[in-house]
């Protein structure tokens, strides 16, 4: 559960009193609907776990989910910049629009990186172990099998990068890049983590004023 402040939205600005929420999904960062908050759709959001927004067709308070149990699991609340706008960041239970798609923008609305959702089938393969699951035998055979498997592919790599052909050095990054994210978990690691260490790396000193 996140440390939520509360926020003060310009709730006067609309003549009915309803600011536009835009959700964001909080994992893939994609933009997944647009909704109306009063200040009890608000609150009740804030208040958790679910987003509740104000149904304008049905002039009632709505937890997004309420019927269809594809609930939007409410992370953080932010406003823009001159308070008349919400954005939501959630974690959907299933597909957000009412016509069974994932997101209400449709197909061309996609997630800035693959990554995470192959992270997210890897963690699957890991907790649900199936016989014939690559991710699975790999896991079993323990730490030391695994990080050799990304010391042989990184060598496959160094290999691929004295040749010409394109496609094959692309597929041995891949392989590397796949046994990476598997030897992260392997050590409770997501991504995440190490693009945190990169970004502080990186980060400057605040500039002032
Ligand atoms: P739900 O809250 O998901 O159980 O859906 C209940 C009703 O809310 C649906 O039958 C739609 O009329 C409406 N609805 C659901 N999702 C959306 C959405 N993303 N945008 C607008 N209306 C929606
Ligand atoms: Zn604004
Ligand atoms: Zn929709
Ligand atoms: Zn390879």
């Amino acid at each position: 559960e996140h440390n939520l402040q509360m926020i003060q939205p310009d709730f006067d600005k609309y003549p009915d009193g309803l600011v536009p929420a835009i959700v964001q999904d909080a994992g893939t960062r994609e933009v997944l609907m647009l909704g109306y908050m009063n200040e009890a759709a608000l609150r009740a959001t804030e208040a958790g776990p679910y987003v509740t927004f104000y149904s304008r067709s049905r002039q009632e308070l709505w937890t997004k989910g309420a019927t269809s149990g594809h609930y939007l699991h409410r992370q953080a609340l932010l406003l823009d910049c001159d308070s008349d706008c919400i954005l939501v960041m959630a974690l959907p239970e299933g597909p957000v629009c009412h016509t069974g798609a994932a997101t209400c923008f449709g197909a061309a609305n996609t997630p800035a990186s693959f990554l995470p959702a192959l992270e997210a089938v890897i963690s699957d393969r890991i907790a649900n172990p199936e016989a014939n699951s690559y991710v699975a035998g790999l896991y079993r055979k323990g730490i030391n099998k695994i990080a050799q498997k990304v010391g042989e592919e990184a060598v496959e790599l160094v290999i691929e990068a004295k040749d010409q052909d394109e496609a094959l050095f692309k597929g041995e990054a891949a392989d590397l890049l796949f046994h990476y994210l598997i030897l992260l978990q392997a050590k409770g690691l997501r991504l995440q983590d190490i693009e945190q260490v990169l970004e502080a790396r990186h980060r400057k000193p605040a500039v002032t004023g």
